[in-house]
């Protein structure tokens, strides 16, 4: 199986390493020519989704992933990459991929909670005792679903300072998983489990 990883700015060769310690092979996106290779899945990785959104557009992919994406194609996408799928970004007029229904909120936690870690229970990955570690890096978090095929995953119910009420941090939505956190930092491989076997279906 093969699993193509953004690969322009921010955590890719984290996505990567796990990816391989699960058996599958890895494609670096960093042009458009490297679009041209089959694959099964396509990694979103956390990072600046500005940045990351404005270099696919200038090296010519934001097309072709984004048609991909619209055509079934599965997709885990962490932190900047879930504001790149997201259909509206709070506060501002634009969006990327727009393929997600829902609004995200960027940097959502405010400067005290730049990063923090939180534990939750997420659907859908194999079952464990143990819930899931979350690693949060000035993350956003899904401010509100515009579908109801769109499936929160992944909630928080308190947060480190004891403020704020439930966030949603995760969704699934047809072929697409978005999530707020950084599972490639975890230690725990099992939402990128989940992912793969997406791919392989
Ligand atoms: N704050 C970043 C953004 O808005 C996302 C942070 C991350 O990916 N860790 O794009």
């Amino acid at each position: 199986m093969r699993i193509a990883v953004l690969a322009v700015q921010g955590a890719f060769l984290e996505h990567e390493n796990i990816l391989r310690q699960l058996g599958a092979e890895c494609v670096e996106l960093r042009n458009s020519s490297s679009l041209a290779g089959e694959f099964d899945g396509l990694v979103l990785p956390g990072g600046e989704s500005t940045v990351q959104g404005k270099l696919l557009r200038e090296l010519g992919m934001f097309e072709e992933l984004k048609g991909r994406i619209q055509n079934g194609m599965p997709v885990l996408a962490t932190c900047a990459g879930l504001i790149l799928l997201a259909g509206h970004i709070s506060g501002s007029p634009g969006a990327h991929f727009a393929a997600l229904p829902v609004t995200v909120k960027r940097n959502a936690y405010g400067r005290q909670l730049g990063s923090f870690s939180a534990f939750a229970r997420i659907k859908g990955i194999r079952e464990e005792t143990r819930p899931f570690p979350l690693e949060f890096i000035r993350a956003p978090y899904v401010a509100s679903i515009g579908s109801g095929a769109v499936e929160p995953i992944a909630v928080i119910d308190k947060l480190p300072d004891g403020s704020k009420g439930r966030n949603t941090v995760g969704v699934r939505y047809k072929n697409q998983i978005g999530l707020a956190f950084h599972p490639e930092l975890a230690g725990d491989t099992r939402c990128h489990e989940m992912f793969l076997s997406m791919c392989h279906a």
